[in-house]
């Protein structure tokens, strides 16, 4: 089935400079990169992003992570589309907990834990096409993909935005 799924290069990621060897690895599954940007993650974003997390005891720290309060105040954002692309990038990322990840997958090789017990995986990916739909309209406009996912209206927009000098 042909699928789109939302992966984050985390902000351990980009300190560690390993985003070239992330997107190396997911080069293998010869999906399509099909959106791409850098993005400064606010509190409310990293809350909405984990929001089924909410109340375990790492949630703070967690938001944290993400936020780029440990490492740099970044993560790279990406949408990749083609055949089974959900489990094909779950698959090369490895397990939540990277002391358990397949040491031949992202999380394995790069990722680890914390002292307050937080894993610093290095990666996001979307693990089911309903977490896909939420995360992708979460993190990206309709024109900021090149392959349009999900259904978009035309809606006239009369907010100042920031253009140009
Ligand atoms: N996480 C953690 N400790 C846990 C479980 C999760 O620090 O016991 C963090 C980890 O960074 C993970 C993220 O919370 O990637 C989201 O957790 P989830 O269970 O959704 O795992 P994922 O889908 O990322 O494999
Ligand atoms: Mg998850």
């Amino acid at each position: 089935m042909i699928q789109q799924t939302l992966v984050l290069i985390k902000p351990d990621g980009l300190k560690k400079s390993l985003t070239g060897n992330v997107l190396t690895r997911l080069s293998e599954t010869k999906l399509d990169i099909v959106a791409a940007k850098i993005v400064k993650v606010s509190k409310e974003l990293a809350a909405e992003h984990y929001r089924e997390l909410k109340g375990k005891p790492f949630f703070d720290d967690l938001l944290k992570y993400l936020m780029g309060e440990y490492h740099k105040k970044k993560v790279m954002a990406l949408v990749y589309y083609g055949e089974d692309a959900i489990d094909k990038v779950r698959k090369i990322c490895g397990a939540t907990n990277p002391e358990e990840a397949d040491a031949v997958s992202i999380r394995g090789a790069y990722g680890r834990i914390t002292t307050k017990g937080v894993y610093e995986n290095v990666i996001h990916a979307s693990a089911n096409m309903t977490e896909a739909e939420r995360e992708i309209k979460l993190w990206f406009q309709p024109d900021e993909i090149i392959e349009k996912p999900y259904p978009t209206k035309t809606q006239k927009a009369t907010l100042e935005k920031r253009v140009w000098a």
